[in-house]
């Protein structure tokens, strides 16, 4: 059978990095079997679903390089795939339910549900204990209540035994037999709950597996029953590890930037981050740990899921972006790091190849973008820096000296940069002549020409930091 996975968002808030998860061990799995990615919309909440939501969680995901084969956005054979279009479906489902005795009208009003559950509640019994009040009245009579247009909703009838499923990262199982009890299938305003349209949508859908967040292991007991009463095969099911925080508390907003925008705007790498969300909940089978999503469709499945919480660490997520960072090719990591600098940054003014050099000396330093502007000031800043370390070297005879000798020297280039050849003589001239050496000679010198007290190879800072720059530091 072609394997068939869904994603199914509720588009009331933007793409959470817990869902493009999910939507990547979905996509990974359906490409690696060569079959269909359908991403269904479940929008039955019609208050808090926007369309909006909608159209840029597709955004994100084409932005995290997820792309679907089906779904509201590219139509496909099992349409709709907007659950707010398929209504009449899930009534016309939910009333054979009841026309074969599976499912009733039930005519609880909220004043005696309120009562009844603080009655199960002083019983130290389940809410759901009381729900089958009119679980035994007669259908003919029931449906005269509903012909006479007295609110009612739909309840399931629990068949009230255990149930038990493989899943694929949690193995075995087993639901007890009074875990829920009637549960509502239609409300009174008519529209069907999550656990039946995700049912009927699977079903009708022909999903082959469902992979999910934990956050729905409990719903599966109501889904299965629901299966069941079709005569209906359920899929596969994978309940994929909780993503938490360093408190090991479910992931939120409190634990910083959760949605996938928020790291596209932060000029996160696409591929990193998937290659990171990979990896919480995954293993690979070589225990590698950096790869791109197409290095890993041939070899992705289902058995390397792993149970425990998964803790998601941002700065984690930095190393990733940084080494894949590292793999791209110089145009590419133009295109990359460039744009995300100030408009006007002195960077854009300097020329291709100086540009190329200089990014390729970077990001071997930075892991972010963010990160890039504070490195850089090694090149540009003119301001002179200050504290301990550098009063150190300016308590240091030698340190005048050099700066004496190198501000004569500059003063006569009018080259835009001094060579590393040029550099290399105005060392061993402060070697030789000026019989200064070791870390009096090195600090000496950074010191005069970049105004800082520590900072990367000067070899390569120098040619790289514009004469202007140096004279304006040297007071010239
Ligand atoms: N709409 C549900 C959610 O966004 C989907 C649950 C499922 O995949 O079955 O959490």
């Amino acid at each position: 059978m072609t394997a068939r996975v869904r994603f199914a968002p509720s588009p009331t808030g933007l793409l959470h990095i817990g869902g493009a998860r999910t939507a990547l061990y979905c996509h990974l799995y359906a490409k690696a079997k060569g079959g269909s990615f359908v991403l269904r919309i479940e929008d039955t909440d019609l208050e808090r679903s926007k369309r909006e939501y909608e159209v840029a969680m597709i955004e994100d995901l084409k932005w995290c390089g997820i792309e679907n084969n089906e779904g509201p956005n590219k139509g496909g054979d099992f349409g709709p795939y907007r659950q707010s279009e398929r209504t009449e479906i899930y009534t016309e489902l939910a009333q054979q339910l009841v026309t074969e005795g599976k499912a009733y009208y039930c005519f609880l009003t909220d004043d005696e549900l309120e009562k009844l559950t603080e009655k199960a509640q002083e019983e130290k019994k389940s809410p759901h204990f009381y729900h089958g009040k009119y679980r035994d009245l007669d259908p003919a009579e029931a449906k005269k209540k509903v012909d006479t247009g007295e609110t009612h909703v739909i309840r399931f009838k629990n068949p009230g035994k255990k149930y038990t499923f493989t899943d694929l990262v949690r193995g075995e199982v087993t639901f007890p037999e009074d875990m829920v009890g009637d549960f509502v299938i239609l409300r009174s305003n008519g529209m069907p709950v999550y656990n039946f349209c995700c049912v009927i949508d699977d079903w009708k859908m022909e999903m082959t597996h469902v992979l999910r967040a934990e956050e729905h292991l409990n719903n599966t007991v109501r889904q299965l029953m629901i299966y069941e009463a079709f005569g209906a095969t359920p899929p596969e099911f994978a309940h994929c590890s909780l993503l938490v925080g360093e408190d090991r508390q479910k992931l939120s907003k409190r634990h910083g930037a959760t949605s996938v925008v928020q790291y596209k705007d932060q000029h996160f790498l696409p591929q990193a981050l998937m290659n990171y969300l990979c990896l919480l909940g995954w293993s690979h089978p070589e225990e590698k740990d950096i790869f791109t999503m197409d290095e890993i469709t041939p070899i992705f499945d289902l058995s390397r899921f792993n149970k425990s919480p998964a803790l998601y660490d941002i700065e984690k997520l930095k190393h990733f972006n940084g080494e894949h960072m590292r793999r791209l090719s110089t145009e590419d990591l133009m295109a990359y790091l460039a744009p995300t600098l100030a408009e006007d940054h002195a960077f854009h003014s300097q020329s291709r190849e100086w540009q190329e050099n200089c990014l390729d000396f970077f990001k071997e330093k930075i892991n972010t973008p963010a990160e890039l502007p504070e490195h850089l000031k090694v090149l540009f800043s003119t301001e002179p820096e200050t504290g301990e370390a550098v009063d150190e070297v300016l308590s240091w005879e030698s340190t005048a000296a050099i700066k004496e000798y190198i501000k004569g020297e500059v003063s006569n280039i009018d080259s835009a940069f001094i060579s590393e050849k040029q550099f290399n003589e105005f060392t061993n001239h402060c070697k030789k002549e000026l019989k200064i050496k070791g870390k009096f000679l090195f600090k000496g010198m950074r010191l005069a020409i970049t105004g800082m007290a520590e900072g990367p190879d000067l070899k390569v800072v120098i040619p790289l930091t514009p004469i202007e720059v140096i004279k304006k530091r040297l007071g010239l």
